[in-house]
């Protein structure tokens, strides 16, 4: 589709959501009434108000066995009239354990759209950004199969193996097909690099599904522009690059000897400090297309030091279940991001999130300004009415279609007591310990926490890694610092976090402890080793693996505790 059919095609969808959604639901239930799950609930009626009065809300939990039946060989239909050919799995780091999801190429399909439709969007908003080139951090990993022999991996990987993303018309990044597609992570990671500097004038954006891949990825560069640029200089790859695609594809690119560029690229990383190295790398770099809301959020402070604040643009809200919307304003704060819900991705219901805990469901159309939802997902693939655990908030409409705001992952909370500390709690404090950070030269690259029970009280614990900015620094930490930090989180927490603190006593003081350089690396290694892919991973804000937790306590260099009971 062209631009401007693409963004006519939206008009369309935002300016008719309801009518889109019933027809929706009407096609849904049209082609998977007959499945035996929903047989169980609509005794073979397929009209929207017998699916609202029978059918349940459902948790993973509940649609795992008969999503296992299919996947050890059972047809399709136990669960949906849909042809099954693959299954998407979670990252299984944004709150719990892996599941799988079958798909088929339909999903593909709107990934698809919507991959051009925020390209689209873009380009309403930046001048260019069709005409150069993308430096993006694709990759994938080996596929596993079901026993029944249908390809399992994680939605990135599935889909840059779909023939969706084998036949676009054209591909604007730096690296080839070959280097996109090979499993293994350090030699795709390198030869992204290695194309990406060699074509260093050309690129116009730098983009990787999460920041915290992004974030890697510069990492990544600091520790191997060295020999980067002894490949440049010689027109040579790195012997351990042994994949044969990448090795034919990326001498192509490489071209033959270049010391100028070599030169120049070692002059500036070998620069003390590696502030706006992206924009110092890539002169020519506009954006930087990468997810920063939610648990990303983290990372913002990070990629703005090394852009120099290049716009941060979070393209989509997605995820294993259903795609749910774009960033209609890519070029807002990400602060402000909100995401427009498409009413022809999935069939979408709200269940209201408030204190009275009522159990008030709404359609797309219905939700109101200002509250707090979680989405329950009804997709072609046999999800019916499945709670999707994220919480967001209504920010507006785009003609009658709501945007929402991504506010937290359901249940990533941290409590000793009764309080509840929210993942937007701890992001929200970890900010105000960012400026008490910031005014000591010092960066945080990845933090996690728990609560450490096993003292009397309980008490927060923050696993934290720090950099110094200037490049290759030795962290030097200052205790004074240290402990403000602690002070700073704990006194923005809600009252009663510091009711139970200062006035009951039943909290502890609040623990930093920093661990080495590499422990959050280690880490997400850990998560991949159990399942997760690299470009969809997210580093757990609480974090509850035994495993994990023992690889943070291995690591740790320096414990802190707040020395003063926060105000009330
Ligand atoms: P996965 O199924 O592994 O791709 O993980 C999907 C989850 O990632 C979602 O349910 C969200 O919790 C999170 N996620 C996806 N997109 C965004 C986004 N744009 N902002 C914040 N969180 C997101």
């Amino acid at each position: 589709m062209s631009l401007s059919s693409q963004l006519k095609y939206l008009e369309e969808l935002t300016t008719n959501a309801k009518q889109v959604q019933d027809n929706l639901l009407e096609e849904i239930l049209r082609v998977n009434g007959n499945t035996e799950y929903l047989r169980h609930f609509l005794h073979g009626s397929s009209d929207k108000e017998s699916f609202k009065k029978n059918v349940p809300v459902v948790s993973y939990d509940d649609v795992n066995p008969y999503i296992e039946r299919v996947a050890k060989g059972e047809p399709s239909n136990v669960i949906t009239g849909e042809t099954i050919t693959n299954f998407l799995l979670s990252s299984g780091t944004s709150g719990g354990k892996q599941k799988i999801f079958p798909v088929n190429n339909k999903y593909f399909e709107k990934m698809s759209f919507i991959n051009g439709l925020c390209s689209s969007i873009l380009s309403k908003y930046i001048d260019g950004v069709r005409e150069g080139k993308v430096m993006t951090f694709l990759n994938t990993r080996p596929l596993a199969t079901t026993p029944s022999g249908l390809p399992i991996a994680p939605l990135s990987t599935s889909f840059l193996m779909s023939d969706y993303f084998k036949n676009l018309p054209s591909k604007c990044y730096v690296s080839p097909d070959e280097v996109i597609l090979c499993v293994d992570n350090k030699q795709n990671l390198y030869c992204h690099l290695l194309c990406g500097l060699v074509q260093r004038e050309e690129v116009v954006s730098i983009s990787a599904a999460f920041a915290s891949y992004l974030v890697q990825a510069i990492q990544f560069l600091e520790t191997h522009w060295n020999e980067l640029c002894g490949n440049i200089r010689s027109g040579c790859i790195s012997e351990w690059i042994t994949d044969r695609g990448c090795r034919d594809s990326v001498s192509v690119i490489l071209g033959g000897p270049n010391p100028e560029l070599a030169y120049m690229i070692e002059h500036e990383c070998s620069q003390k400090s590696w502030e706006g190295m992206i924009t110092r790398l890539w002169p020519n770099s506009k954006f930087i297309q990468t997810i920063v809301t939610g648990q990303m959020s983290q990372y913002i402070p990070i990629l703005e030091f090394y852009s120099n604040k290049l716009p941060l643009v979070s393209p989509r809200y997605a995820s294993s279940e259903t795609i749910f919307g774009v960033n209609l304003n890519p070029l807002c704060k990400p602060q402000d991001v909100s995401y427009t819900f498409l009413p022809n991705m999935s069939y979408f219901e709200f269940l209201l999130v408030d204190e009275a805990n009522n159990d008030e469901i709404v359609e797309l159309v219905n939700v109101k300004l200002g509250c707090f939802y979680e989405p329950l997902v009804t997709n072609n693939f046999g999800l019916c009415r499945y709670r999707m655990g994220d919480i967001l908030q209504v920010t507006g409409f785009y003609n009658s279609a709501p945007q929402f705001r991504f506010v937290r992952r359901k249940g990533m909370v941290l409590s000793v007591n009764v309080e509840v500390t929210t993942e937007q709690d701890i992001l929200k404090a970890l900010n105000h310990a960012g400026l008490v950070l910031e005014s000591s030269a010092l960066m945080l690259m990845g933090f996690t926490c728990y609560v450490d029970i096993s003292t009397i009280p309980g008490h927060y614990v923050f696993y934290w890694e720090l950099k110094e900015k200037s490049f290759n620094g030795i962290v030097k930490l200052d205790k004074k610092v240290m402990v403000e930090c602690c002070c700073v989180i704990e006194e923005s927490f809600d009252v009663l976090y510091r009711k139970f603190r200062t006035k009951y006593g039943s909290i502890g003081a609040l623990e930093i402890r920093v661990v080495a350089q590499g422990t959050f690396d280690s880490l997400m290694k850990y998560f991949i080793t159990k399942g997760a892919s690299t470009s969809q991973y997210k580093t757990p804000i609480c974090i509850k693996d035994p495993q994990g937790l023992a690889i943070l306590e291995d690591k740790v260099l320096a414990r802190f505790f707040s020395d003063k009971s926060p105000p009330l």
